[in-house]
């Protein structure tokens, strides 16, 4: 039986790519499924509710803190099986995944390099970039189910998965994810179906060159996390991007044409989104709504090289940056009648 190292009153700023917000009440550091079984017993004992920490990268923590257990996702191992298959605990920085299957040949996350956070989180908004979701190689996720106590692996077609979603994040007191099971394609062919990407690589282009030319374009909207970068404490995008039906994708575009944001129905991005629905960008909104890039409101900013995301500047508080952050979507409804969602996720 493990002993749990309960710790008490731990900053989580330091845990999160926003370095915002307060201390974790109760805070256990789960490197096995045992512990992370025994923190959630004990947490019940004690009365206390609890909360799930990967990374931190797609977190935001209210200024108070969490008032119960926090539990960091400590689990390591990682296996590159024959056939393509990966098996990674929760734990495991997501780019140990991609840099192992890559370096082995094996297609199919060669899009999401420079992802930063854990595997464990990876099924939970289904993470995706540059024309690739997880939920394509996701082969079974397994999770402790909270409510029975028990350990079990489930297909991808019980994860629901969608457009940053999954039954995992519609329903987070349901599961915690304790490793993903991943079947790539060794010597399979890399994914280059966003125009973006498109642009940049040949046709004959290896698995080595996608990722490359994906840091790259990365890279150039401080969408990978480096320290001198003026951009780095974000959340990434803060918003997702509105998924609507045909009909009101249309009266966005007659919008901005009316006032007179664009003279040309092309220059409303628009992507098919399913029968009916069409994907907007949500950065283009926030642009057209008159908050440009590197916008300050205090410590917290636009980012300067990417619109979608929301910098800490450094000193902040976390109710500064939801304010922002609702300053934004006020101007985006008051201009298109669009509601934005916010993708990270409030630690509550
Ligand atoms: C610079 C930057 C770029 C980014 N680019 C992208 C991108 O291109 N595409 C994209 O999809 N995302 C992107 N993100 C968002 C983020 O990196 C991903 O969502 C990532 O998967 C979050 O992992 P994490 O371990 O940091 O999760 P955390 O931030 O620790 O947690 C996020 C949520 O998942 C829950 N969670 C975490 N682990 C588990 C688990 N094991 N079981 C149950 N629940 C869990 C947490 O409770 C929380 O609700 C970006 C973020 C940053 C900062």
């Amino acid at each position: 039986m493990t002993t749990l190292d309960i710790q008490r009153h731990v900053p989580l700023a330091p845990f999160t790519t926003l370095e915002l917000g307060g201390p974790a009440n109760h805070f256990v550091r789960a490197e096995d499924e045992s512990t992370l079984s025994g923190a959630l017993r004990w947490a019940a004992d004690e009365g206390i509710s609890t909360a799930v920490l990967g990374g931190g990268s797609n977190l935001i923590v209210p200024d108070e803190g969490y008032d119960g257990l926090v539990i960091h996702m400590g689990i390591t191992n990682v296996e590159f099986l024959d056939g393509g298959e990966v098996k990674a605990g929760a734990g495991v920085p997501w780019e140990t995944v991609v840099d192992g299957a890559l370096s082995r040949g094996w297609a199919g996350l060669e899009c999401l390099t420079g992802i930063p956070g854990s595997t464990g989180a990876t099924p939970i908004q289904n993470v995706g970039a540059y024309g690739q979701e997880v939920a394509e190689v996701i082969a079974a996720v397994r999770v402790l189910r909270r409510g029975a106590m028990t350990f079990e692996e489930l297909g991808p077609e019980e994860c629901a998965f969608g457009y940053r979603d999954s039954w995992f994040k519609r329903e987070p007191d349901r599961f915690i994810v304790c490793a993903v099971r991943f079947a790539l394609r060794p010597n399979g062919a890399g994914t280059v179906r966003y125009a973006e990407l498109e642009k940049s690589v040949r046709a004959d282009a290896t698995l080595s060159d996608i990722r490359r030319a994906v840091l790259d374009l990365r890279r150039r909207k401080s969408m990978v996390i480096d320290p001198a970068d003026p951009n780095r404490r974000s959340a990434g995008s803060f918003f997702l991007n509105p998924i609507v039906a045909a009909g009101e994708a249309d009266r966005v575009v007659e919008q901005a044409i009316r006032d007179n944001l664009v003279s040309d129905p092309s220059e409303v991005p628009r992507y098919a989104a399913g029968e009916g629905q069409v994907k907007l960008a949500a950065g283009w909104l926030i642009e057209k709504a008159g908050i440009a890039k590197g916008t300050r409101r205090g410590a917290f900013g636009v980012s300067t090289r990417h619109a979608l995301a929301l910098v800490h500047h450094g000193g902040g508080t976390t109710a500064d940056l939801l304010a922002f952050a609702d300053e934004i979507r006020t101007r985006v409804r008051d201009q298109f009648g669009i509601n934005l969602e916010r993708e990270p996720r409030l630690l509550s």
